[in-house]
């Protein structure tokens, strides 16, 4: 489980996460909805080390990662303890990302060669299984320049599973895509919900929501207004913000 507890943050005198707390269960699909500028990627940064928090904290699994409470000294971790919890969490950005000179098969197998968690041998055999549950596998030897968004896209998720993580974070990973990719990285995404991956997904697709969340929360200004299963917060929202959002885009 992931596991945030007051979490602040601020840049500047802009506090963009405001005391959050949020809890993801495992085997559980949390999509996070929400303005721009929400806090949204920060809170999600947050969780993969990438950005600290000023206040609060972060278990994943019951670990802590970094954790400064109110007037008292950073608790640093060790940057190989972040490592180790980076393995646990995948992370598919809004870019792909995908290394350009290596191959498709070479992105997925890289991490766990890099961090000697696997043999070559056995991060190719892993990349191929997992390049076929995206629905890849025959273009194992291209290159990402020769694939589409959505293939590419496709990659990103297959190599974020690459190390077996406990949890996957996706910031909004079909809004760089044409309409007509939406749809093949949404039904990747959902595979791996069915497949029981823990998953937390910030995406503006409420549909997607609709169907494939098992909790919904809504961001904004810095703070968690509503959360709860998709039935109740996208269809009856109790907090006049959320019915705001959700009128302007569903
Ligand atoms: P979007 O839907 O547009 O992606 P978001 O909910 O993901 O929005 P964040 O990216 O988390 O929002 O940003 C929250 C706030 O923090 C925004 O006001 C943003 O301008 C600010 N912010 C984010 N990163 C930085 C930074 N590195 N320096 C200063 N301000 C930042
Ligand atoms: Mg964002």
């Amino acid at each position: 489980a992931v596991e945030v507890r007051g979490a602040s943050k601020w840049f500047g005198a802009h506090k963009v996460l405001d005391e959050v707390d949020l809890t993801v269960c495992p085997g559980h699909v949390t999509v996070i909805i929400g303005p721009s500028g929400a806090g949204k990627s920060t809170l999600l940064r947050a969780i993969n080390h990438l950005e600290k928090l000023d206040a609060g904290r972060v278990t994943v699994n019951g670990v802590l990662i970094g954790v400064r409470e109110h007037g008292t000294r950073l608790k640093e971790l060790s940057e190989r303890a972040i490592l180790a919890q980076r393995a646990e969490i995948g992370f598919v950005f809004q870019a792909f990302n995908l290394f350009p000179h290596l191959t498709v098969l070479e992105n997925v197998a890289a991490a766990p060669v890099a961090t000697g968690r696997a043999t070559k041998t056995e991060a190719r055999e892993r990349a191929l299984e997992l390049l076929a549950q995206v629905g890849l596998a025959e273009k194992a030897e291209a290159y990402p320049g020769q694939l589409s968004g959505g293939q590419q896209q496709r990659v990103a998720i297959a190599r974020a599973l690459a190390l077996r993580p406990g949890v996957v974070l996706f910031d909004e990973p079909t809004s760089a895509l044409d309409p007509e990719l939406v749809g093949e990285v949404l039904a990747a995404i959902r595979a791996l919900a069915g497949g029981g991956t823990t998953l937390v997904i910030v995406t503006h697709e409420i549909g997607f929501a609709r169907e494939a969340a098992d909790r919904v929360v809504f961001m904004d200004a810095g703070r968690i207004v509503e959360e709860g299963p998709p039935g109740e917060v996208l269809d009856r929202p109790r907090h006049p913000r959320t019915r705001e959002f959700l009128s302007k885009v569903l």
